[in-house]
């Protein structure tokens, strides 16, 4: 187990998300190598638009307005850090937990598969990922701290 718990601010941002992507938080705080903070959790339509005018997303269909994604920040040294390395032992803390839950999980850093269902290291998904979009001639929006409950199962 690891020393890490879930503050104050994260456990507010974690209100409304849905009961099984909140569970898998919990218990992947306490297995993870990396601290992680809740960056996001639900968010309003209002938000997400000034995220997709500023470019910091996509869709305006996003899976925060409906209370099915969570952004997991590593939190190195009292400071939120968006790095890659953290950010994949997060991810790896994140599929061992919601396998085990039997959740089914999508995340940022591969969007075109269910996290759940791959056995490789998260490093490598990424990499694979951006090689198959860059094959099909379109660019790669990774988005590492970005975990959510894939529309096939939750609506
Ligand atoms: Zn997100």
């Amino acid at each position: 187990m690891s020393e890490f718990k879930l503050g104050k601010r994260s456990l507010e941002e974690l209100k409304g998300v849905h009961s099984d992507l909140v569970a898998v938080v919990k218990r992947a705080i306490a297995l993870t190598v990396q601290d992680f903070s809740v960056h996001d959790g639900i968010r309003t339509l209002e938000e997400q638009k000034k995220l997709v005018q500023s470019g910091a997303s996509q869709t305006l269909n996003s899976r925060h307005i409906t209370g099915h994604a969570v952004d997991l920040v590593p939190f190195i040294n009292g400071k939120l850090r968006w790095e890659w390395n953290p950010i994949y032992n997060i991810a790896e803390a994140v599929r061992m937990v919601a396998k085990e839950k039997d959740i089914p999980i999508r995340w940022g850093g591969a969007w075109d598969i269910v996290l759940t269902e791959t056995e490789e290291s998260t490093e490598d998904l990424v990499a694979e990922y951006v090689a198959r979009r860059r094959k099909a001639g379109k660019r790669a929006f990774i988005d590492g701290p970005h975990f959510e409950l894939p529309k096939s199962k939750y609506q």
